[in-house]
């Protein structure tokens, strides 16, 4: 395209707002779902937050049950040794040392025996019957424990199924009797039927998939509700790592995979006061995280479909911006296009023209000025009507077209049958060559469809160089005078001034 286009920028007000909208609504679309995903991670660490502490308050409930009845037995083993060293209660009749034995066994519940054993684990008193049963348990674990260590503190026995009630399960609590020299003299033990715990459990409600356990700090189980599947009293957790991090920590909650059911579970714990036992709270965490997975479901799915909703707005509104865009650029090119040929108009001529003087002007380089008039052209319109006339005018405006090559060039309709080429940094010599071409492919143009008259133009030259001193009136003036001359001596010829 020889033909300069109208003045056009790349980056339209048009193309700036289009992009403007897309960056805008992908930030808010950025910050809305950076608030949702900010509020629902915040939501699950509340969750997990209420849950741990709702679980601590149970532990500590349990805690402190637990504590009280293994008082009450230690009250009663305490109570026991007491009596068993009164010289007096040797020579009162069995039933008042019986009573005076074990008066402060009462009140332990789920209680099973108290015993009092000799040196070598014989039973000599027995809270459940006056005559004491026949037995020795002296190969007990906790009756070693206390034959081989002398400290004087109340030693809790691993779960262990009872030899005397229905293989239930039981722990004892039991205390050594020790002599004036330290010397082993036997040992009071308590048994407790472990379904004390279970009952204990049961009255919390934790769901269904959590589990309440207590369990010594050896890792063997002494009691877990629900039970799920088989019993798992007496089974051994210290390999368990989960179990390895409570003994470490003492007292808290973390969150972590159990590796008995494969699931989430928030564990929460505590230590029985100076006992070795923990209770172990272990919820679960599709229970915990349930409401708050509806909540972030139903969350996730509103904002997804905001978001849609605004990108797909913002699609409507960038292509409208472009529809106005394009309508914008339509309707500038035809402000700035001659309709019938298609050339520049004479308000584009004027604004290249002026633009290209001060071009000129800085650079120094020259500016050339063609003006064409087609001749006698009244007469041709007059001979073969106006059709015709349109149609040698747009035969006139491809060659020059043709002509024109350089990107900078403009061929503008001058208005009529008067046409203007601007040819910047083209000298006097150069614009006279392309004028002389001009002509003579217009002389040879082929007759136009229904006509005999062969067309032929006059051309005019104004060129400004950095050695003249004229102003850009002047030298379309000038070019206007060098057409008048071509006219005057003869036509169709070139005449540069
Ligand atoms: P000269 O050689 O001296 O230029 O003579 P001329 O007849 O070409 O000059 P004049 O200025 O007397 O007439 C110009 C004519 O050009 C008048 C009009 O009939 C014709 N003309 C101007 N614009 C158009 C146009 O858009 N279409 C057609 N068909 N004719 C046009
Ligand atoms: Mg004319
Ligand atoms: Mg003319």
């Amino acid at each position: 395209m020889s033909e300069r286009s109208a003045t056009f920028h790349p980056t339209t007000p048009s193309t700036r707002s289009e992009r403007l909208v897309i960056v805008g609504s992908v930030l808010m679309v950025i910050a809305i779902l950076g608030i949702v995903a900010f509020l629902l991670v915040r939501e699950r660490a509340n969750a997990e937050l209420s849950a741990s502490r709702s679980a601590a308050n149970i532990v500590q409930l349990i805690e402190a049950d637990v504590l009280r009845n293994i008082e009450l037995y230690d009250v009663s083993l305490l109570g026991l040794i007491a009596a068993s060293r009164r010289e007096d209660l040797m020579h009162v009749s069995p039933q008042i040392r019986h009573l005076a034995l074990f008066d402060r066994a009462t009140a332990a519940p789920y209680k099973g025996d108290i015993l009092l054993l000799d040196q070598q684990g014989n039973v000599v008193a027995d809270s459940a019957s006056r005559e004491p049963m026949k037995g020795n348990f002296a190969d007990r674990e906790y009756f070693q424990s206390h034959v081989n260590n002398s400290d004087p503190g109340m030693f809790i026995s691993r779960p262990f199924r009872s030899r005397l009630a229905n293989n239930e399960w039981r722990i004892s609590f039991s205390r050594r009797i020790s002599g004036a020299q330290g010397e082993f003299l036997g040992v009071a033990e308590a048994a407790m039927r472990l379904s004390y715990f279970e009952q204990l459990f049961n009255s919390l409600n934790i769901g269904p998939d959590s589990s309440i356990s207590l369990i010594n700090k050896d890792g063997i189980l002494l009691a877990q509700v629900p039970r799920l599947g088989e019993d798992l009293t007496g089974s051994d957790f210290s390999s368990r790592p989960n179990f390895q991090r409570i003994v470490k920590e003492g007292n808290g909650s973390f969150s972590s995979v159990s590796s008995r059911y494969q699931d989430q579970r928030l564990y929460t714990f505590s230590q029985v006061g100076n006992l070795p036992l923990i209770v172990i709270v272990a919820l679960s965490g599709a229970e915990v995280f349930a409401s708050w997975q509806r909540t972030a479901l139903v969350v996730s799915l509103a904002t997804i479909a905001l978001c849609a909703c605004l990108l797909w707005l913002t699609w409507l509104l960038c292509r409208e911006l472009r529809l106005r865009h394009h309508a914008e650029l339509e309707l500038a090119q035809l402000a700035a296009t001659d309709a019938l040929t298609g050339l520049a108009n004479r308000r584009t001529l004027d604004q290249t023209l002026r633009h290209e003087w001060f071009r000129a002007q800085r650079s120094g380089k020259p500016l050339s000025l063609l003006m064409i008039d087609a001749d006698h052209f009244k007469a041709f319109n007059d001979r073969h009507g106006h059709q015709a006339g349109d149609e040698a005018l747009r035969a006139v405006a491809n060659v020059l077209r043709t002509h024109v090559r350089r990107p900078a060039d403009l061929v503008a309709r001058y208005g009529g049958e008067e046409f203007s080429v601007v040819l910047p940094e083209t000298d006097m010599a150069g614009a006279q060559q392309i004028a002389e071409r001009i002509r003579e492919a217009v002389e040879q143009l082929p007759p136009i469809d229904g006509t005999d008259s062969p067309i032929t133009v006059s051309i005019g030259i104004s060129t400004w160089n950095a050695c003249s001193d004229i102003n850009l009136e002047v030298l379309m003036f000038a070019a206007d005078k060098a057409l008048y001359q071509a006219k005057e001596t003869g036509r169709n010829r070139v005449v540069a001034l």
